[in-house]
């Protein structure tokens, strides 16, 4: 049994809450210098370099990429032989929030209620995801999220009958109708099967998958790769000004399905896809 205090989640969590802010991790680098490359629109190429230019001087001056510092969404792996000693873990993870958001200076977006919208002025509660899995080893991805892009996700409860062809055209449609609103170019998370939730969280975790990587099942790896070029070929391009890059990835998650459905989620996220992850 592996012994991990509350003291090292939070200052992880701190030091992950700047890290995912001021810096964006090298997949997403290298493919949104892919996509300077590949722009056919000068307008776009200027956009892309633009932004290339932003992430630059924000590691250069550890200042925020985005003046949307996202709500902290935080993935946790729970080895089953770990016990967490100083409190409790989901009390620890907002703590570092807490302590990161303010030593950080990140912009504190989170209102404490959804209709008398009180600012927490902490950027707490974090979203947290949890999952109890085999080993003694705590592993956390922090993901700001970004709320931009995160209005234009959809979920569609699709009938069985519409099969592999009709889930492409609805993430399509969402595509299409996030248009500028997402700030392309975009990053498609995708969630097929499960319930409801399941295929939203399952978009939600695809997210954090290294662009470029994709599915290892061979049709999901081919359906991202159509949906990648078909999306491209909406011609929205960066910032929505047009072009030929209008996402960097789109990564897909599947899971088993009840014989009456297929959920299909879509969670967008911009060009500023956040995600640390550490293991303690
Ligand atoms: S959606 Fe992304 S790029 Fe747009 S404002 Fe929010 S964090 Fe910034």
């Amino acid at each position: 049994m592996k012994v991990i205090h509350t003291e090292q989640i939070i200052e992880n969590i701190k030091e992950m809450c700047m890290e995912a802010n001021y810096y964006l991790s090298e997949d997403m680098k290298d493919v949104l210098c892919e996509a300077a490359e590949k722009e056919e629109s000068p307008l776009g190429c200027q956009i892309l370099n633009q932004l290339k230019e932003n992430l630059d001087i924000a590691g250069e001056n550890q200042i925020p990429i985005c003046q949307d510092t996202g709500m902290a969404v935080v993935f946790a792996s729970v080895g089953q032989d770990v016990r967490i000693e100083g409190g409790v873990l989901s009390d620890a993870i907002n703590e570092g929030v807490r302590q990161g958001y303010t030593e950080g200076y990140l912009r504190k977006s989170v209102v404490k209620d959804p209709f008398i919208r009180e600012n927490t002025k902490d950027n707490t509660p974090a979203v947290i995801h949890y999952d109890i899995v085999p080993g003694d080893t705590l592993t956390l991805t922090l993901a700001p999220k970004g709320f931009g892009s995160e209005n234009m996700s959809r979920i569609f409860m699709l009938k069985p009958a519409d099969g592999m062809e009709g889930a492409k055209e609805a993430i399509l449609s969402a595509v299409k109708e996030a248009g500028p609103n997402a700030c392309p170019p975009v990053v498609v998370g995708v969630g097929i099967g499960g319930t409801f939730e399941k295929a939203a969280l399952m978009a939600k975790q695809a997210l954090t998958r290294k662009a470029g990587e994709h599915s290892e099942i061979p049709y999901v790896k081919e359906m991202e790769e159509e949906l990648l070029e078909k999306i491209n070929g909406l011609g929205i391009g960066p910032a929505g000004l047009g072009g030929t890059v209008t996402a960097l990835a789109v990564n897909i998650n599947t899971y088993p399905t009840h014989i009456a459905g297929l959920p299909v989620a879509v969670n967008m996220c911009c060009h500023v896809n956040r995600h640390v992850t550490r293991t303690l």
